[in-house]
């Protein structure tokens, strides 16, 4: 199908609820200077003469979109797309703390379709990509979501001859999606503009940061307006992606999924060796520099340490209860829904007790007792710095522990870790 030379019905737009199918040209045709009104080419779907309006489990989406994703067998929305797609079709700004396989390429190719307008030809919505396969699977499915609506995409990659994705961009395209280098060579060279950019996603910005496309990003965020939308993924978000959240976001909306997620990077992470009988006064100096409004975490062992110290703790007014396998479910319920909503500050818990946890406001994770190894030390931290938050990671290295915590502390790398001393010691 050539779409580009006929006229093409238009699917009605949701901020004109007349009944556009019935019209030829858009509305705003004669309100640009730019011709023709046709969409630009696409993967075929139009006309599309389905309702108005539709539904993606409770979300309210265009007709088009709807059907669409019927078609695609996507009937409930996965949790990242029901909590991320209305607000991002409002416009807001996403954080998505999320990895392939959440449908997070959905989270963002539907704002997309809802967003762009088909028969505007200028690029409206940039996506970068880390590798070309990733470039690949999300023009496919940002196609597939679009195909009603009459969304064009082009993908754009390094390995591919260059004067195909001349050929579509010069025909016009409505979605580019692209890796940082190729989408550069093709701004260098005049055939790609995103002056008319309203959405710019990264997708997997940790990982293209990793791959040394750092600069290139903030070079081409820097040359779409000002007033585009930014949607942001990232599993992880070391320094620089935390960089570009602040320079290049506003006020954007934070969704992390899952407890696996493993957020080291935003730890200060420090340790102190400690002899296991000074560890109880060694933690209540650490605690007495906490601020007052800090969530505690602290990793026992076994259920009856996590009874002593709790006991301990109490016996001092401090705001302390302990959690474990050992408690009745009306004991653990108690002591989980007194921290999560803050009137305890301080929750002592075995490892398989606070597997589930899932507290953005924690904000100290202490291992009293050492994890066995790195895996559950990078889970166990992992608890803390949510959503965006810093966190803190205290470790306390007792006489057995020390061939434990070289292996742990040599998987992490130098520079992670800061040895602190503990004034009773001097
Ligand atoms: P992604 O995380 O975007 O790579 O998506 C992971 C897989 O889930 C892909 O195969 C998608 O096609 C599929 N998918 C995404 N969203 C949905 C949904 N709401 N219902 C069913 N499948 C989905």
């Amino acid at each position: 199908m050539t779409p580009a030379q006929e006229p093409v019905v238009r699917e009605p737009a949701a901020e004109n609820p007349a009944p556009l199918r019935k019209r030829a040209t858009s509305p705003l045709a004669h309100t640009r200077s730019e011709a023709p009104r046709t969409p630009a080419p696409s993967g075929g779907g139009l006309p599309y003469q389905g309702p108005e309006r539709g539904k993606f489990g409770d979300i309210e989406l265009s007709g088009a979109v709807a059907a669409a994703l019927a078609e695609m067998g996507y009937v409930d929305p996965s949790p990242i797309q029901m909590e991320a797609v209305p607000g991002c079709i409002e416009g807001r700004d996403l954080v998505g703390q999320a990895i392939t396989g959440s449908g997070k390429t959905a989270a963002f190719g539907i704002p997309i379709c809802e967003r762009i307008d088909p028969y505007d030809r200028n690029v409206q919505a940039i996506v970068l990509v880390p590798t070309r396969e990733l470039a690949m699977q999300v023009t496919r499915e940002v196609e597939r979501i679009g195909k009603y609506r009459g969304v064009s995409v082009c993908a754009v990659y390094g390995g591919q001859p260059i004067q195909r994705q001349l050929q579509q961009l010069q025909r016009g395209a409505n979605v580019v999606v692209g890796t940082p280098g190729r989408i550069m060579d093709h701004m260098g060279r005049g055939t790609l503009d995103l002056q008319h950019v309203k959405v710019a996603v990264l997708d997997e910005a940790d990982e293209m940061l990793d791959i040394g496309f750092a600069d290139d990003m903030e070079f081409i965020l820097r040359r779409t307006p000002r007033t585009r939308q930014t949607l942001l993924f990232s599993a992880t978000i070391p320094g620089f992606v935390r960089k570009l959240i602040r320079r290049y976001q506003d006020d954007p909306m934070w969704i992390q999924l899952g407890a696996e997620i493993q957020t080291v990077d935003e730890v200060d992470q420090i340790y102190f060796e400690v002899a296991e009988r000074d560890k109880e006064a060694a933690l209540r100096l650490v605690l007495n520099d906490v601020e007052k409004d800090a969530r505690i975490l602290v990793f026992r062992r076994t259920q009856i340490g996590v009874d002593r110290l709790a006991r301990a703790l109490k016996s001092q007014t401090l705001p302390v209860m302990g959690l474990h396998g050992g408690l009745s479910q009306g004991e653990r319920n108690e002591a989980m829904g007194k921290f999560r909503s803050g009137e305890l500050s301080i929750l002592v818990s075995t490892n398989v007790a606070a597997r589930g946890i899932d507290i953005p406001e924690i904000s100290h994770v202490f291992n009293y007792d050492l994890p066995n190894n790195v895996e559950e030390y990078v889970h166990r931290i992992g608890r803390t710095a949510r959503m965006g938050r810093r966190g803190y990671a205290v470790s306390f290295v007792a006489e057995w522990d020390f061939e434990g915590w070289e292996k742990i502390r040599s998987h992490l790398g130098d520079g992670r870790l800061v040895q602190g001393k503990l004034p009773f010691y001097d």
